[in-house]
């Protein structure tokens, strides 16, 4: 990574100013990917003084901040209860405790990398990302948005829901990306599926999970009926690590077993 100069504005309305103003400068939070994605700058943003690094409990949400590490993240009482712990479960296995501790959450949802292990299971629940300046879109807005110039990523808020979550990453190893990841979260009157790392990034499972949601019992049968509407309506590819028909046959098991993990149980 080169870069011709470093500011650490004090203000956000600062750090937009220098954002905006400066041709070829940009937003470093953890740097963990853009060090590795090696891009030559002119100027680095960082956001470290802007005191976004705290996480809120509050009665019906839960406030991050987006400089908030992705290991304080995975480890903070209220996001380990959420949904049983699969939001954290998706943090863990990003390579090591001590990577997640450089790496955020702004960072990991501001790249929109398609392999997200953060976002897929974060899909499931109704989040909310603020961006400086004033902006709230829902994380799948987001994520379908097209908009190059969103700001900067401040918050992100979990509106808390009880239920009952799982998440899977299907990976060759521990340390690559996953060749496909799948969250399924109930509760209670409504269940909801993401998959990402399709390679292409995480989608909600919207058909399949109108039907499983109409039903009135769960049977086998409408278990594998739902599966079959993820892959009739949720587009799969190929590269390096996987072909489309693989992720298809992963998603099926997985899909499957992820619907008796939080429903059957
Ligand atoms: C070797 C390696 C393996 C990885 N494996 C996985 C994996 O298996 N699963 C997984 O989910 N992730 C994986 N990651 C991704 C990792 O989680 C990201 O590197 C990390 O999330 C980026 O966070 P950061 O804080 O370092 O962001 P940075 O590198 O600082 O920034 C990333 C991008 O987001 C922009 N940005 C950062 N913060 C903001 C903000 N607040 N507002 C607007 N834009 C912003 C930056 O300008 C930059 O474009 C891997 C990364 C590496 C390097």
């Amino acid at each position: 990574m080169e870069f011709k100069h470093y500011e650490k504005p004090k203000t956000l309305s600062e750090a937009y100013r220098l954002l905006t103003e400066i041709p070829n400068s940009t937003i470093i939070s953890g740097g963990t990917w853009l060090k590795m994605s090696n891009p030559s700058m002119d100027t680095l943003i960082d956001l470290e003084d802007l005191n976004l690094d705290q996480i809120e409990e509050k009665d019906q949400t839960i406030e991050i901040g987006a400089l908030v590490k992705l290991h304080d993240y995975e480890t903070h009482p209220a996001i380990m209860k959420i949904g049983g712990g699969f939001l954290s479960e998706g943090v863990t296995q990003i390579l090591g405790v001590g990577f997640r501790n450089i790496a955020t959450i702004g960072g990991s949802i501001a790249g929109k990398y398609p392999f997200s292990d953060v976002m897929t299971p974060l899909l499931t629940l109704k989040v909310d990302l603020i961006f400086y300046p004033e902006k709230k879109m829902t994380l799948e807005a987001y994520l379908n948005s097209k908009e190059k110039n969103l700001g900067i990523l401040t918050q992100i808020i979990i509106h808390k829901e009880d239920g009952l979550g799982c998440f899977k990453k299907v990976a060759k190893s521990a340390l690559e990306f996953a060749t496909l990841n799948i969250a399924v979260f109930n509760q209670g009157k409504e269940t909801r599926i993401a998959l990402g790392a399709r390679p292409q990034g995480p989608v909600l499972a919207h058909e399949a999970m109108t039907y499983l949601n109409s039903q009135d019992d769960i049977s086998e049968a409408i278990i594998s009926q739902t599966a079959q509407l993820v892959l009739d309506h949720i587009p799969f590819g190929d590269n390096y690590q996987a072909s489309a028909e693989y992720r298809k046959e992963l998603a099926k098991a997985y899909v499957k077993r992820g619907i008796k993990e939080v429903l059957v149980a």
